[in-house]
């Protein structure tokens, strides 16, 4: 396997990525999400391969805010399940080991 790529436009792919809507591959097609590897500190790896060229990029996401954790903690508090502050509503945070953590962005927004 060669090694992954890294993308000159990662906070549009991301913002595209957030929203859902397909993200355009430098060389021609779309990306597609292979998977999402959570990393050390709370950030994880997004990988993307390309449609047309079979290339791999990986896309750093970066690990939540102050503000998003507080929504987060906000939400629990109130008693109910919260969402993933980036996906928005559909994406319920669920619980990975410690952390409550969104399966599609690998980012763990608050502790259990
Ligand atoms: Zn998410």
């Amino acid at each position: 396997m060669t090694e992954a790529l890294q993308l000159d436009n990662e906070k549009d792919v991301l913002k595209a990525y957030y929203a859902g809507q397909r993200i355009e591959s430098p060389m021609g097609g779309y990306l597609m999400l292979l998977g999402v590897r959570a990393l050390e500190g709370g950030t994880a790896l997004g990988i993307f391969e390309c449609s047309a060229s079979s290339l791999r990029y990986e896309i750093e996401i970066p690990k939540a805010t102050r503000t998003e954790r507080r929504k987060v903690r906000d939400v629990l508090d109130a008693g109910d399940d919260p969402d993933c502050p980036r996906h928005g509503s559909g994406y319920r945070l669920v619980r990975a080991g410690k952390d409550l953590v969104c399966a599609a962005c690998g980012v763990a927004y608050a502790r259990a």
